[in-house]
């Protein structure tokens, strides 16, 4: 495949893929969306981490970066939102990086976001939660927080499938759920603008499979599967028993449910069996910040995973540190939690953490531990030292402020 307009490196070489198991060549060509808003500040500064990391790791390896466009960019360059090119980069060399790209409330254009997930099937987007020492938090006991978030990408209500009140399909699909499926409850034929919510068996399998295979790859003790069942009975409540059936059929020998914890193992959890438990979304959000401890993988569909991983985020650092990845089964792309925060763009303000957490996950998933290693300890050093961005600081007493770019330098001088 050839990409005649990204400046693709010469010296650069595709990852490859063997027996379902990634072939990284020491100069991978990794390509990268700079992102809108804040994205242009907080890229620029992972990259310039994710490399001096990378060297630091050893072996003569090192990333050869490829601007790839979506967004604003992809706007003034090509005249389109999400050009065909960048999904094809993504999906021709396997791994990749993105910043935050706008979507518009209300009208306009559909979130990007959830296009590039739905496009290249990146299901799982997984989103580890932990503290890290010296960060602020607002709870008492911050370390209790770690978990691993599996929220399902491609479906539920997140998947854009809905209708402007008084528009045609409105107004037909309305006619039709009130004429011929007896429905209740829709205020009127006219006034009302409806959206559909998806949540299949075979979507819902594989998220929950991925979050079960991790917790026993991880040494991880419990899943936890987050619904909102007893309300979307046959939406959010067969995610549930299709995420218990996954663990039943599949992973029968090495889980245990939690009635059979107590029914037959006296609440004591067999070794190299992960606990099965299920939770009601709104008092799951709750449980995180009163039981933090009891949890440590969550599977989720597609909304509650966006609202629980925020908040979960709140009590170890804010959205500066959250991060995560969008990954399938033969293409990931890593990305911070946050959005484009507009009021700082282009301030050279904004925390590059996220973002640059978000490369870690893609450096291990690349298998370059040692760089990953190296990363971890020099953000952690810095943090430590409270060498930090504006959103820690002002949460920390005698912390030193310093730029994005100055935390990306704080953060290789401690390399
Ligand atoms: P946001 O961009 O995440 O920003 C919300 C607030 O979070 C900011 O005002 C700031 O708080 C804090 N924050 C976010 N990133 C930060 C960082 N790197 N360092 C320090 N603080 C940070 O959320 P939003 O304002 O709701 O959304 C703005 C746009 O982003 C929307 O168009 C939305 O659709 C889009 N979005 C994109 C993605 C994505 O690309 N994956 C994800 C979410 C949202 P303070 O004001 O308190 O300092």
């Amino acid at each position: 495949m050839s990409f005649p307009n990204l400046a693709i490196p010469a010296d650069g070489q595709r990852i490859t893929a063997k027996d379902g198991r990634l072939d990284v060549p020491d100069r991978p060509i990794i390509p990268f969306i700079l992102g809108d808003g804040i994205g242009t500040d907080v890229t620029p500064a992972m990259q310039k981490m994710l490399d001096a990391a990378v060297a630091k790791g050893g072996g003569g390896k090192s990333i050869a970066w490829v601007e790839v466009f979506a967004g604003e960019r992809a706007m003034a360059a090509r005249n389109e939102w999400l050009p065909q090119e960048t999904l094809d980069a993504f999906a021709h060399y396997r791994v990749g990086i993105k910043g935050p790209l706008t979507t518009p409330i209300g009208g306009g254009i559909r979130s990007l976001n959830v296009a590039i997930r739905q496009s290249l099937d990146l299901y799982a987007n997984v989103r580890p939660v932990y503290y890290i020492e010296g960060l602020p938090s607002p709870v008492l006991e911050p370390r209790n927080m770690n978990i691993v978030l599996f929220r399902e990408a491609t479906e539920d209500v997140y998947a854009g499938i809905e209708w402007q009140a008084g528009s045609p399909e409105a107004r037909k699909l309305i006619t039709f759920l009130n004429d011929e499926m007896g429905a209740k409850g829709i205020e009127s034929v006219d006034g009302t603008g409806i959206g559909v919510k998806p949540i299949s068996a075979f979507r819902t399998k594989r998220l929950v499979r991925k979050a079960i295979q991790y917790a026993l790859d991880r040494g991880r003790s419990t899943v936890t599967l987050v619904h909102k069942g007893n309300i979307m009975k046959y939406t959010e409540g067969a995610f549930r028993d299709w995420g218990y059936e996954v663990a039943r059929e599949e992973f029968g020998d090495r889980t245990i449910t939690e009635a059979a914890l107590w029914a037959e193992h006296d609440g004591k959890q067999p070794a190299g069996h992960v606990l099965m438990n299920d939770r009601i979304a709104d008092n799951m959000l709750q449980q995180i910040l009163i039981r933090t401890r009891d949890y440590e993988v969550l599977a989720l569909p597609n909304l509650n995973g966006d609202y629980l991983s925020d908040a979960a985020a709140a009590q170890i650092g804010g959205l500066g540190i959250a991060h995560g990845a969008n990954i399938g089964d033969e293409v990931a792309v890593f990305e911070a939690v946050h959005g484009t925060a507009p009021k700082y763009a282009g301030m050279d303000k904004a925390n590059p953490s996220a973002v640059t957490l978000s490369g870690l996950m893609m450096l291990e998933h690349l298998g370059w531990h040692a760089a990953a290693d190296a990363l971890r300890g020099a953000i952690g050093r810095a943090i430590a030292d409270k060498v930090v961005t504006y959103d820690i600081a002002r949460q920390t007493t005698g912390a030193t402020e310093v730029s994005c770019s100055g935390f990306a330098r704080a953060v290789v001088d401690r390399m």
